[in-house]
């Protein structure tokens, strides 16, 4: 392929990863962004390939790509619910991969070309590496957590001068990789470079051990974002503009998003960025105090969402695990054919991933007018008649607004607490993501319909069309 078609393919690639950022900004276009974005790597990938300059065995990347398929095959295949740590579990491929060709690179011309490693390359080869090997164990931890893996602790995990630790330990790479900038070819230089990769590894799992279930989500797009940024590196080492300009779109978007979280969760991007500068407290015991839950049976409930004019349906995480998108599709049917205003108010991270509510409520084709943002639902919830909590947890939790001693304290949630009366849908009395007790559950105005989201809504709809019918 010669130079022309193959920059007119990087051209191209490119156009065709920005139009797929741009569509999945809504729900309507995002599909068309997911192909647009398969299109643009496979012609990138085609477009490389094909460079003359291309000089290794073919068969290698074939085995590269089969294997690539062999892998993602499978986990394109993870349930809805386990989208996060597949997620992390990408970046940490991809922070793996620059990391590995950093590495390459550096000991290929360390032995065979050593004027190529220029203070410009050496610069970009240690970001490379430290970006891309932090993102790859930082990554591995982060799934581990969401996926609850028994050897990973899911709690935060907080230590004597963990500030103090984690930014020494930065400050020692930096100081090692200036150091070989300067010096990129000496005696003792592999062995710096060595060190570079063990300590870049070991910040990775240090950066998210402090990380606590309120800042997770935010902690998987800066990975994102660090992945990015070690693909913009490997661009200038390798000198291919596609992988600096698809890198930097990977990166920004990555920060953006995790600046729109920080924001969403209210939390200084500094203290996530950092994870240990945010103090995470431990949970506060409430052993000893005897809280009593009141529960409500399908039928009563289903009576008095009867009477409603406004219900506000706040989804969580448990709706998703009990599939039950499609049983609020009904419940919403049955409640709006009786005139009365339904609203789904959505938190920005209810549920394991950013927009998790918005795809299944899509999926079961409620309509995007009634989706209503945290912030705007707000000021209407003293108005409403009825919030029915489905499967949420951490994102209703008042702790967050008054406990100074609560993981989740600062976090805006949605004021399920101030509606007049509130179905809670849970199967038992566990806590949430947060592991924290939620003081909505003991509120007066709190009704438990204990069960599975599916199975209680259900019931509920069964109630609701058997009284239609009378
Ligand atoms: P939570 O995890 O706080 O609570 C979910 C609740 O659903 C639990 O209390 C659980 O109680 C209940 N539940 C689970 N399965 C079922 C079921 N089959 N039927 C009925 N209920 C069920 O979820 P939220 O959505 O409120 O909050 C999200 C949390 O996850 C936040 O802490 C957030 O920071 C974190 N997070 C968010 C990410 C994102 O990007 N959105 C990514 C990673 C973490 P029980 O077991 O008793 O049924």
């Amino acid at each position: 392929m010669n130079s022309m078609v193959t920059q007119f393919s990087y051209v191209l690639a490119t156009a065709l990863f920005i139009f797929s950022l741009h569509w999945m900004n809504d729900p309507k276009s995002a599909r068309r962004g997911v192909f647009s974005g398969v299109a643009a790597m496979v012609i990138a990938i085609i477009a490389t390939w094909a460079q003359p300059a291309i000089i290794i065995h073919h068969e290698w990347i074939v085995i590269a790509i089969v294997l690539g398929f062999m892998v993602g095959v499978p986990l394109s295949r993870v349930p809805l619910t386990a989208v996060p740590q597949r997620t992390a579990l990408s970046h940490a491929f991809g922070g793996l991969a620059a990391g590995l060709v950093g590495t390459a690179e550096y000991f290929l011309w360390l032995s065979d070309a050593q004027e190529n490693l220029t203070t410009f390359r050496m610069t970009a080869i240690i970001a490379e590496i430290v970006l891309g090997y932090l993102t790859f164990t930082g990554s591995i931890m982060a799934a581990g957590k969401l996926q609850g893996i028994k050897w990973i602790p899911q709690r935060p995990v907080t230590y004597p001068m963990q500030n103090v630790t984690n930014i020494g330990l930065l400050l020692l790479v930096l100081t090692l990789g200036i150091v070989l900038v300067m010096n990129p070819v000496n005696a003792w230089s592999s062995t710096v470079f060595l060190a570079i990769i063990v300590l870049a590894l070991l910040f990775g799992v240090l950066f998210i051990i402090p990380i606590g279930g309120a800042d997770m989500p935010t902690v998987i797009s800066i990975l994102n974002a660090y992945a990015g940024l070690s693909a913009v590196a490997m661009g200038f080492v390798l000198d291919n503009k596609l992988l600096i300009t698809a890198g930097a779109l990977d990166g920004s978007s990555g920060l953006i998003l995790s600046i729109i979280m920080c924001k969403a969760m209210n939390r200084s991007f500094v203290n996530v960025l950092f994870g240990a500068f945010g103090q995470v407290q431990e949970t506060q015991e409430t052993e000893g105090e005897h809280k009593v839950y009141k529960s409500e049976t399908p039928e009563g409930a289903a009576q008095i969402l009867e009477q409603a004019n406004l219900v506000v349906i706040i989804p969580g995480y448990g709706m998703a695990v009990s599939q039950a998108q499609h049983k609020v599709r009904d419940l919403y049917e049955q409640l709006k054919k009786r005139g009365i205003t339904v609203k789904f108010a959505i938190h920005p991270v209810a549920g394991r991933m950013p927009g998790h509510m918005n795809v299944l409520l899509a999926e079961a084709d409620i309509p995007y007018t009634d989706l209503v943002e945290m912030d705007e639902i707000n000021p209407d919830m003293p108005q409403c008649d009825v919030a029915l909590v489905l499967g949420a947890n951490d994102v209703v939790n008042p702790a967050a607004r008054y406990s100074k001693s609560s993981p989740i304290y600062g976090m805006p949630i949605i004021d399920a607490d101030k509606a007049k009366t509130v179905f809670a849908v849970k199967r038992s009395k566990n806590p949430g993501f947060a592991g924290i007790e939620n003081e909505l559950y003991f509120s007066d105005k709190t009704w438990m319909l204990f069960g599975d989201a599916k199975a209680v809504l259900n019931e509920l709809v069964k109630h609701l069309s058997s009284d239609n019918g009378m």
